[in-house]
């Protein structure tokens, strides 16, 4: 185990969170897009023993491991939690099913149930589960296949190294690029997810890395989400920020960075729905222009239109200049 994983380890929580396994972690709906159209869209985020390498060590940003446990919840308890998932299902168009990992490792979800969770919104026009490239095998693809099925799978970076020492990331590029190829293989559509602003990183590396890994991501996905990062308890990244040597990226880099990629990706979307955006924990500017710009990034996420960017402008807009500049002098991460 590296250095880096006996910190993220360190920082875990004593006894992971009390749960009732017959009960979706939490359902709503929202806005997305499909077949060119704003849906509304229903998110069902199912409880699984969670993620795999979170159990191992996990993301340094990502706080699934308060969910994470050994025990895999039984069949009979996710057949529960789809009753009650499609108690409140309304038709929405989109339909995005996720657990604290992978919904295509068999120990979270049996191969049975996740067809029988698949087949339960055939009726949808676009369904979205996120997997980890490792259970990305066509094997595994055949018995769940539809149409409407879409994979995301959290690239974060395309940069090895950022993976490996900044986020501790299960898996390499390489074998994004090889369930990306099973994925075409099989004409099932790929959304990445890439992280924006990783630690030990400087506002303006990790500007250019979400940059870099956008357009690389473009070749192989339909889809980009482009995540900021957020803080959340018994993560790497919390630790960090509570001594003061993190923080989380501007609004105005999330701006950045999609006005510079959008142009060189083509017809495949970029979306960005930054979580606890404006708030403390989430990305945010200086508190009094947030609003706007939180809504002209989800205007652009909708629609695409680097219009919406046009005569955006906070005085803050300065300081997020001098504090990449301040940065770039001292390589000092406040
Ligand atoms: S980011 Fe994904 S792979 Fe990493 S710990 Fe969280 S759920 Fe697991
Ligand atoms: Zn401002």
């Amino acid at each position: 185990m590296s250095e880096l994983q006996d910190l993220i380890r360190s920082l875990r929580p004593d006894k992971p969170r009390e749960f009732d396994e017959e009960r979706p972690i939490a359902m709503w709906t929202e806005k997305d897009v499909s077949r060119g159209k704003v849906v509304e869209a229903f998110v069902l985020i199912l409880r699984t023993r969670g993620c795999y390498w979170a159990l191992h060590s996990g993301c340094s940003m990502c706080g699934y491991i308060n969910d994470a446990r050994m025990e895999k919840v039984p069949d009979k308890a996710m057949e529960k939690q789809l009753e009650k998932a499609m108690k409140k299902y309304k038709g929405e168009k989109v339909v995005k099913i996720f657990t604290s990992g992978s919904f295509l490792d068999p120990n979270e979800i049996s191969p049975e149930m996740q067809s029988r969770i698949i087949r339960s919104f055939e009726g949808a026009e676009r369904l979205i589960v996120e997997s980890l490239p490792e259970f990305i095998v066509e094997k595994n693809l055949q018995d769940i296949y539809q149409e409407n099925l879409e994979i995301a799978i959290g690239l974060e970076s395309s940069s090895d190294y950022v993976l490996e020492h900044k986020i501790n990331k299960s898996f390499r590029v390489k074998d994004y690029v090889r369930a990306a190829e099973v994925l075409k293989s099989m004409g099932i559509p790929l959304k990445t997810y890439i992280l924006l602003k990783p630690p030990f990183m400087t506002e303006r590396e990790a500007i250019e890395d979400a940059v870099n890994s956008i357009i690389f991501a473009s070749r192989y996905s339909k889809e980009i989400s482009l995540n900021p990062v957020n803080i959340q308890s018994h993560t790497l990244v919390h630790h960090l920020w509570r001594r003061r040597e993190y923080r989380v990226p501007w609004l105005w880099s999330v701006v950045e960075v999609i006005k510079r990629a959008k142009p060189k990706i083509g017809d495949v979307r970029l979306v960005s729905w930054p979580t606890a955006g404006g708030m403390k924990r989430g990305a945010h500017n200086c508190g009094k222009c947030d609003k706007k710009v939180l809504k002209a990034i989800e205007d652009f996420s909708l629609t695409q239109d680097l219009s919406v960017f046009q005569g955006l402008f906070c005085e803050c807009i300065e300081e997020w200049k001098e504090y990449m500049d301040i940065q770039d002098i001292n390589r000092f991460f406040v």
